[in-house]
Order: structure tokens, then C-alpha cells, then sequence
């Protein structure tokens, strides 16, 4: 609950006074409201005419503020931090009339003690009287009831709040009940009925009384039966009445403006929080908005009860991070702003940031008022982004070796194939027969070699996006035709028979024409390899679905086991044939895929172990009829 206004606490110290006919309870409870109110001890003195101490309560220290003289009696107010006596204005008359009502009970009490003197009373107004004057502006008033003869005491005050004039009004229960709006008559009765039978200690009910210029007033009653017959019929009632109009509206201002605001802090993604910190004596959250708990893993009960649940899931070296930014923000003033981990009950860690501004509310004691969000996944991606730069750095670190190595490499091979075909065709000193066939082994792992540094250094230019290619419409099956024609000595040689189905002539592509012979050539010298003596390789073309034309490369090899499907395409990856006699690096696929997807097209691979594989491209078709230009220009054979 907020701390009580000094018109509440003044309001409700006097309420407490006329219930029990006892000031000292009152003022006690009016220093503990105001206590509460300023954040440190309060204290109060009563001094009389000489100056001597008749009474303390709490303690007596810090900045004294003398409430109103009244009679014989001085009192002072100690206060925690120094406040001019205009600050406290709404509050010091009702210290003045309870202090003097206190010292009038003494002065009494004392008269007593002395018998058999006659008691001497101070000479101080009654304190029905010193009542009235403190009720005076707190828009509260006294009232006494006499059912003996329906007579209303006391009830000017009453009269002059809701604007009449005492002859305006009779003095009877029935007068005044005129007043009443006839909704609320019924339960104004029932509250009475229920107290005079002995259900309540107190009856207290609200109800909307008639204003002279005709507006409804609320008004607070509170009374109690003080004197019944003896047959207990109720002889004497005395009560309050408090117009609370402009408390019930303040009261449904602040609930709109309670209820928008936890509104927004329903849609806001985060959690709002007060927070307040106080010297020696810790932490407390004292607000938290509803998504709290959904935010740590807690139940709402406990974001809000025990600060320690929430503290108990950041991990040690953040809370000392946490704690000693609270620390600098509550010195210097300044937005306190944190990035901390919390390991929730479910096991999840998530990253918290927050960010809260200070108030400062007395010496000891720092409020701050902030929001935490939850930004695990910005944190992630940021991650992510970091991995991926580095990942990408490597990735061209490696790129960059690679192609250097294949140049490098190239030079030198290029010198030893170029000498060796020297020797070979040297007339002046020819070799014999036995060096021709060594020469010949050298000269054909030499070029094994160069052509799978060509497949590296295309690799490494697809990779890095240096390589161009020059689209165009190109006729698939005729490209299909020039392949297998140069293929075709390889195949004999491995007892691999080749043939190309009809159908598709017609179907043009969109391809770089080098590339797409690279492309075929990869996949056929594949089908060949990997093949069996007798076995067969079968090209075919058609139409395929979406705007896309095939080609299908079907051979009756060794297949591919289903765990190697997917890994095949990647580069260096040989599957079984890492451990085979076939020779190869594991490239020709990597690239076969790249060029295609530069094409706009797919490979696609389906094989069954021992029976066979087939490889299928996809590529985008091309409109019209292929220029012929296209035909001539592709090379009719390898070898
Ligand atoms: P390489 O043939 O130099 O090993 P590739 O990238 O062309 O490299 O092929 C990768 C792997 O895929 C081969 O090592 C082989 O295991 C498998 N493979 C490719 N084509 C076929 C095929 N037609 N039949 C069986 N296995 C194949």
C-alpha cells in the first residue's frame, strides 16, 4: 500500500480517537503513518508552560518542528530530515487537538490521584469542542443521534458540507434521511440494524447524499451504539461522516490510470520493475509487471515476494556485476543499465538486459524504476553473425591457399609434360622403346594430375564468385551427343557401352555451353569409372516438370551406398571409393553441382548398391529453336 497522505493520517488518527475516547493510541499511530510516509523515525513532545518534559513519544532527535500551542501545553514534532511546519500544515492542527486532549486526560487523571482535593481541570476547551475544531477543514464531522426523541446533535458541520443552513434542516433522523438517495436508504438501515443487534462493533457504510446546488455527494458514516436502554433498545448513537466524493473519484482516476498502465506493461515484451535498494539492509523488488514470471521460469508469486528467487538464477559473477552498477547508480544518480544471464528452473539460460533510472528517497535509500527484456535471441544471432564472418574469413583463407597452390602447382607440371613430350618426339635422340613406354606413364599421370587441378582451381573460382559463364539457348540432347562421342574410346577400353536415347532434339536449355560439356563430361567419365566390364551407360532428354528439361545419366555400376548420397557432392568426399582402386579426388561432383546451380539448375542422384546409379540435371528451358552456331561450335571429340 502507498504511504498515507497527511490529510489521511490526520483524518485517520482522529477517527481513532473518537473510537476509543483515547489520544495517546491516536497520536501513535499518526507518528507511525508519518514515519512510514517520510522513510525514517518520527518523534513527538509534549512540554508544559515552564518547559518542562510532560511526555515523549519515539524518538527525540534529529529536527524538532513546534506544533501549534494550544492552552497550557507545547508540543514539538522530531522529524528525520529538516521540513518547514507550511509542509506539514495538514497534519499539525490535528497534533495540536489530539496533544491537548491527551494533556487534558492528564491533568485529570492527575486531579484524581490527588483526592480528596477537588480536581482542578486545566483550563482548555471540552473535548468535544477541541474536536470539532480539529475535524474543521478535513471535510469530516461528529455527529450524535438521541432515539429517545429522534434528535440529531452536532450535525452543523454536516449541514455547512453539503451547503444548507441550519434552518434549511430539521434536526431528526427522518430530516436528514431526505437528504439520502432513495437507492441507498435501504443499506444505510441494514448497516444500522445489523450494529444495533450486535452483528458489528462499528456500523460503516457510504451512501450519496443531496448537495444544496443539487449534486450527489458521497459520504463516509461510521458510528457506534454508546448508551442502550435496559432492555437494550440503542438510547444514544455518535458517529463521523466523511465526504469522500473527491476521494472515490481520485480513487477511480488512479485505478484508470493503474489499469492502463498494466496494460501496456501486459503488451510490452519485458518486464517492469521497481526496485529499491537500501544501505545495509539489501534489495527488495517492490513491483513487478505480469510477464515476470514467464520471463525467469517463476511463478508471479515469487518475482514478487522474494527477491531472492530472481537473484538465486543469475549466476555469481553477474550479480557482483549487477550489484556494483546498482552501487555507482545510486551514488552518481545515473541510469543503471545491465547485461546479465539467468539460468532458469527449466534449465534454460537466457541473456537479460536492463536498464532502470534512479530516484534518490532519503539518505539510505535509492528507488530505481526499469524494464528487463529478454534478448537471448538477439544475443544468438549476434553470435551467429560473428561465427559466420569468422566461418566466411576461413572459408576464403582456404580458398585463396587453394587457388595459389593450383597455379603454383600447374607451372611446374605444365614444364614436366612439356619436356616429356620433347623426349618423346626428340628425332636426334630418339628413345627406345622401353623409355616410350615409361615416358608414356609419366606423361599420363601428369595430365590425370593437371586436369584434377583444373577441377580444384574451377572449385576454388565458383567459390569465391570469379567464375563467369556466358548463358545462352544451347540444345541439351545435341550437347549429350558431342559427350558421348568423346567419351566413347574411355568406354571401349573399359567394355562400357554408351547410347543415347532419342527423343528431346528439340529441347534447348539456358547454360553456359563449356560448362555444360564440363558438366556431362564429370558425370559420364563418373558413369564409366564407376562401372563394371559389360555394363552400359544410358543418356536420355526430356522435358521435365516447371519449365525445366533433363538429362538423366543411367549406368549399371557398383551404385552408391545411401549413406554416401548426400555426402558425395561435397568436396574431397569419395564415399566408398575412398578406400577403392578407382583413382579420383572427390572433386568432379563439387563442381558439377556448382556450375549447375549457377545455371539455375539441379543435380539430383538416386542408386541402388550393386545395381546402379543416375544422376539427373535440371535445367532451366530455353525458348525457339537452338541457333545452329550453337551446334557447330561445340567440339566433336577429345580424344
Ligand atoms: P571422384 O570420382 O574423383 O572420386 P566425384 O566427385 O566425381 O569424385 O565423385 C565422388 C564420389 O561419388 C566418387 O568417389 C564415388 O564414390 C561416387 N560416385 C560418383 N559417381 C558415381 C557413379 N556413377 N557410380 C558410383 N559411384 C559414383
Amino acid at each position: 500500500m502507498p504511504p498515507a497522505s497527511l490529510a489521511e493520517i490526520a483524518r485517520d488518527a482522529l477517527l481513532h480517537h473518537l473510537d476509543r475516547g483515547d489520544a495517546r493510541p491516536a497520536l501513535n499511530l499518526a507518528l507511525m503513518a508519518l514515519a512510514q510516509r517520510l522513510g525514517g523515525p518520527c518523534g513527538l513532545q509534549a512540554l508544559d508552560a515552564d518547559g518542562q518534559l510532560r511526555w515523549q513519544e519515539g524518538p527525540a532527535a534529529a529536527h524538532p518542528v513546534p506544533v501549534a500551542e494550544l492552552g497550557q501545553l507545547r508540543g514539538q514534532l522530531w522529524l528525520p530530515w529538516p521540513m518547514a511546519a507550511s509542509e506539514l500544515a495538514p497534519l499539525l492542527p490535528t497534533l495540536a487537538a489530539l496533544l491537548h486532549h491527551e494533556a487534558h486526560a492528564q491533568a485529570e487523571a492527575q486531579a484524581l490521584a490527588r483526592a480528596p482535593a477537588p480536581a482542578q481541570p486545566p483550563p482548555v476547551d471540552t473535548p468535544a469542542a477541541l474536536l470539532r475544531a480539529a475535524l474543521a477543514g478535513t471535510d469530516t464531522f461528529a455527529w450524535e443521534w438521541n432515539l429517545d426523541n429522534d434528535w440529531l446533535g452536532d450535525i452543523d458541520e454536516g449541514l455547512r458540507l453539503l451547503g444548507y443552513t441550519r434552518q434549511e434542516l430539521g434536526h431528526t433522523q427522518e430530516d436528514w434521511n431526505r437528504l439520502i438517495h432513495p437507492d441507498d436508504l435501504a443499506a444505510n438501515d441494514e448497516a444500522f440494524q445489523r450494529h444495533a443487534a450486535g452483528e458489528t462493533e462499528i456500523y460503516e457504510h457510504s451512501y450519496r447524499a443531496r448537495h444544496r446546488n443539487g449534486q450527489w455527494r458521497w459520504m463516509l458514516e461510521r458510528g457506534r451504539i454508546v448508551e442502550r436502554h435496559p432492555d437494550g433498545r440503542p438510547r444514544r448513537v455518535v458517529g463521523t461522516q466523511v465526504d469522500i466524493t473527491e476521494r472515490l473519484e481520485a480513487e477511480r482516476v488512479a485505478s484508470e490510470a493503474v489499469q492502463r498502465l498494466q496494460q501496456i506493461a501486459r503488451q510490452v515484451p519485458g518486464m517492469l520493475y521497481m526496485f529499491e535498494l537500501e544501505r545495509g539492509r539489501g534489495g527488495v523488488l517492490r513491483y513487478t509487471s505480469e510477464r515476470g514470471p514467464a520471463l525467469f521460469g517463476l511463478p508471479q508469486v515469487q518475482v514478487q515476494a522474494d527477491m531472492n528467487t530472481i537473484w538465486r538464477l543469475i549466476p555469481r559473477e553477474d550479480q557482483r556485476r549487477m550489484y556494483a552498477a546498482f552501487e555507482t547508480s545510486a551514488r552518481t544518480l545515473a541510469d543503471w543499465t545491465c547485461d546479465f544471464r539467468v539460468h532458469r528452473p527449466d534449465g534454460e539460460w537466457r541473456h537479460m538486459s536492463a536498464h532502470a533510472t534512479p530516484e534518490r528517497m532519503s539518505a539510505r535509500l535509492t528507488r530505481w524504476y526499469g524494464y528487463i527484456e529478454d534478448v537471448t535471441e538477439r544475443v544468438q544471432l549476434d553470435q551467429a553473425r560473428r561465427d559466420a564472418a569468422l566461418a566466411s574469413a576461413a572459408n576464403r583463407a582456404k580458398t585463396e591457399f587453394l587457388s595459389r597452390m593450383s597455379h603454383e602447382l600447374r607451372t611446374p607440371l605444365n614444364a614436366v609434360l612439356g619436356f616429356t613430350q620433347l623426349i618423346q618426339i626428340d628425332q636426334a635422340d630418339p628413345p627406345s622403346e622401353g623409355q616410350q613406354r615409361r615416358l608414356k606413364l609419366v606423361r599420363e599421370a601428369g595430365e590425370h594430375l593437371l586436369s584434377m587441378i583444373g577441377d580444384l582451381l574451377d572449385l576454388t573460382r565458383i567459390e569465391s564468385g570469379g567464375m563467369a559463364l556466358v548463358i545462352e539457348p544451347v540444345g541439351l540432347h545435341e550437347a549429350a551427343a558431342q559427350t558421348l562421342e568423346m567419351m566413347q574410346s574411355t568406354a571401349r577400353l573399359a567394355q562400357v557401352t554408351m547410347r543415347l536415347q532419342e527423343g528431346g532434339e528439340a529441347l534447348l536449355v539456358q547454360a553456359d555451353r563449356t560448362r555444360l560439356r564440363q558438366v556431362l563430361l564429370n558425370l559420364l567419365s563418373n558413369a564409366v569409372k564407376y562401372n563394371r566390364p559389360g555394363g552400359t551407360v544410358t543418356l536420355a532428354v526430356r522435358a521435365g516438370r516447371a519449365g525445366q528439361v533433363q538429362l538423366t545419366v543411367t549406368d549399371t555400376g557398383q551404385g552408391i551406398a545411401e549413406t554416401d548420397l548426400r555426402k558425395i557432392f561435397e568436396p574431397f568426399q569419395r564415399g566408398r571409393q575412398s578406400a577403392g582402386t578407382v583413382e579420383g579426388a572427390g572433386i568432379g561432383l563439387s563442381v558439377t553441382q556448382a556450375l549447375v546451380a549457377l545455371m539455375q539448375g539441379q543435380v539430383a542422384v538416386d542408386s541402388e548398391l550393386g545395381r546402379g546409379s543416375r544422376f539427373t540435371v535440371s535445367l532451366p528451358v530455353a525458348g525457339g529453336p537452338a541457333p545452329p552456331s550453337a551446334l557447330q561450335s561445340a567440339p566433336q571429340s577429345a580424344t
